[in-house]
């Protein structure tokens, strides 16, 4: 599968519709400093269904649409489309292109779209699921996120290699699984009081 195409219009510095094109190999994007190098990757990670504002460098998720500049309005709206090449079928659907749309508007309601089909973010992260690509994935790697890394504790960084090993959702699994063994237990507790009281 690769990366062929992002399109983006109203996302952070892209207040007229861009596109870019990705070729085979690697892809290096150069210009001055804040010029919207980051917030291409910004662009690609939040497409990708990222919930944490702070991993698209925002306070809020309403900072992705576009603000305005001297001279501009503010924008209503942010789109953004990653266009996959899919003719390996790394992606469970039957389509040799497959196209990945996420919309935010000011009132902070989201919409999604797979091939221009209204979907879930939930099916969005389906059809990730165990491509390498889905939300906790270290697929977009931020400058900030490499100075935590650096910077991070001994157990800080231990997380992240848990988390790109897969081994977090096991972990998450293991406690909800104590959390209900936990709720059983005082349930049988309270059953046990009140079979005690009835007798
Ligand atoms: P550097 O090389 O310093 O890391 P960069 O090229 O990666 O910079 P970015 O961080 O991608 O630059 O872009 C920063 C620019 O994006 C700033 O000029 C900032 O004003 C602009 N920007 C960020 N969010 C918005 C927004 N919501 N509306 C308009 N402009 C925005």
């Amino acid at each position: 599968m690769l990366l062929r195409r992002l399109e983006a219009y109203g996302f952070k510095s892209f207040a007229d519709k861009t596109e870019i094109e990705f070729g085979n190999g690697i892809t290096a994007i150069v210009g001055p400093n804040g010029s919207g190098k980051s917030n291409i990757s910004d662009a690609i990670r939040w497409v990708l269904g990222e919930q944490s504002v702070r991993n698209l460098r925002s306070t809020k998720m309403e900072d992705v649409i576009f603000s305005g500049s001297l001279g501009r309005r503010p924008l209503g709206a942010a789109e953004v489309s990653v266009i996959f090449d899919n003719s390996d079928g790394t992606l469970s659907l039957d389509f040799s292109e497959v196209i990945i749309t996420r919309r935010v508007f000011r009132s902070g309601d989201s919409e999604y779209f797979i091939n221009k089909a209204a979907c879930r973010l939930k099916d969005i992260y389906e059809l990730l699921a165990d491509t390498g690509l889905g939300r906790d994935a270290m697929t977009v790697i931020g400058q900030n996120k490499v100075d935590e890394v650096l910077n991070s504790k001994p157990e800080e960084r231990r997380l992240l290699f848990e988390e790109s090993a897969g081994i977090s959702k096991y972990k998450q699994r293991k406690k909800d699984a104590m959390r209900k063994l936990e709720d059983t237990t005082q349930n049988l507790i309270r059953v046990s009081d009140i079979t005690n009281e009835i007798e």
